[in-house]
């Protein structure tokens, strides 16, 4: 052990005092006893969200009823959160539409860059590392585009693409091993190439500064019941790049994306604007659920977001290294911070699930990931110094034999 567990205890207790973002801990419904490290995978629920859902059932839904497609706002608030989390994401408004699930917008961003891409470009890159869905989709939209899927580790990206290619797929932040990807640096590197680029925002968005706009992003989804606490099945996101949207040719043009829905035309005429990646009826209850959970992030900046996020990761991986046996785990997370996202995926060679689950019975709640890993999210709105190094400890009991 090569620091006291008096001290890094005392040392949480000061650091969380001295956090400024401490205080949004309260807008969150959370048990002072839970240590909660699960909020990359579903977020905590915000106090605004169930009194205002219950608004929107009883009063929009119940006494309003289909007046409130107009009097309430439904029919626009696709568009209207879209420009909510695009001000998490560096966008301008009207270029993040708030919709469907992250394999949804895979398909339509993937196939959309395809069909933009010159004569003779048939290749789809895609990040080999994956989360599955995005692989499985992309493959999809290769054959039905007739491109090839080639399958790269994200930091090979630049140097493979090519004349051939059309699109690359890329994981910001890599959901297992909390890699965060150069997003600058692959972008560039795609268009000096003269293809395109769609990022997925799934594991940084809410956890660290994404700027989609200043960076060139030509397309990029993300979900939202991770970092940005929407609640479990949330609508997902898809930005399309302002210059791009002109050309933004959908594969699934549903009748939300006609230039004017209600003339019920049989001919399809595409929206302007983001809403030319809608497609059906939006779930309304559950935007208008995530409405309420990114009120939480009015009047907060993403550099303190991202400074905590690093502070408190290292501050576990500090709490890990003093208390779990030598050799019981071994961080697969990047110790340098230009690499890290905002979790710490623990390699646990003997028993992963198990020791997980014996975590979680004793309130400490990560996940676990095949083959053998445990990873911890720490979402900066409001996890604790404490919750750290209560986790490590936690974990050092659940290792031994
Ligand atoms: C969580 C996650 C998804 C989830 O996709 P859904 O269609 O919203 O279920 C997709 N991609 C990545 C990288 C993720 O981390």
């Amino acid at each position: 052990m090569s620091e006291d567990g008096h001290d890094l205890a005392r040392e949480a207790t000061a650091l969380d005092g001295a956090d400024a973002l401490a205080p949004l801990r309260a807008a969150f419904v959370l048990g002072d006893d839970t240590v909660y490290l699960d909020g990359n995978s579903l977020g905590a629920l915000p106090r605004t969200v169930a009194a205002r859902l219950a608004g929107v059932v009883e009063q929009e839904w119940g006494r309003l009823g289909i007046r409130s497609w107009t009097e309430s706002g439904w029919w626009t608030a696709p568009e209207r959160v879209g420009d909510r989390i695009g001000h998490l994401v560096g966008a301008a408004p009207g270029q993040v539409v708030a919709g469907d699930s992250t394999s949804v917008n895979v398909f339509k961003a993937v196939v959309a860059a395809v069909r933009l891409a010159g004569p003779g470009r048939d290749e789809i890159l895609v990040d080999a590392q994956t989360f599955p869905t995005d692989g499985y989709i992309a493959a999809s939209a290769a054959r039905l585009t007739g491109c090839r899927i080639r399958a790269v580790a994200a930091g090979e990206v630049p140097r493979a693409a090519g004349e051939r290619t059309a699109v690359a797929l890329v994981n910001h932040v890599d959901y297992r091993t909390g890699r965060l990807h150069d997003l600058p640096g692959i972008t560039a590197a795609v268009h000096a190439a003269g293809a395109r680029v769609v990022w997925d925002l799934c594991h940084s968005a809410g956890a660290l500064p994404v700027e989609l706009d200043a960076d060139g992003v030509d397309f990029a989804v993300g979900c939202t019941y991770k970092y940005l606490n929407g609640g479990p099945g949330s609508p997902a996101y898809l930005y399309v790049r302002r210059e791009l949207q002109p050309r933004f040719d959908s594969p699934l043009p549903g009748w939300n994306s006609h230039a004017d829905p209600f003339a019920m035309s049989p001919d399809y005429t595409p929206a302007q604007g983001s809403a030319r990646g809608r497609v059906g009826t939006p779930a309304i209850l559950s935007l208008l659920a995530l409405e309420a959970a990114l009120e939480v992030w009015d009047g907060v900046h993403l550099a303190a977001v991202r400074a905590k996020s690093l502070a408190l990761t290292d501050f576990f991986l500090r709490c890990v290294e003093a208390y779990v046996p030598q050799g019981a785990v071994e961080s697969v997370t990047p110790a340098v911070h230009g690499e890290r996202g905002s979790q710490v995926s623990l390699r646990c060679p003997s028993g992963a699930g198990a020791v997980m689950e014996e975590l979680v019975r004793r309130g400490v709640v990560g996940d676990f990931r095949q083959p053998d890993v445990l990873r911890f999210g720490f979402a900066p709105l409001y996890t604790r110094f404490a919750d750290a190094e209560s986790a490590a400890r936690v974990l050092a009991e659940a290792v031994a034999p």
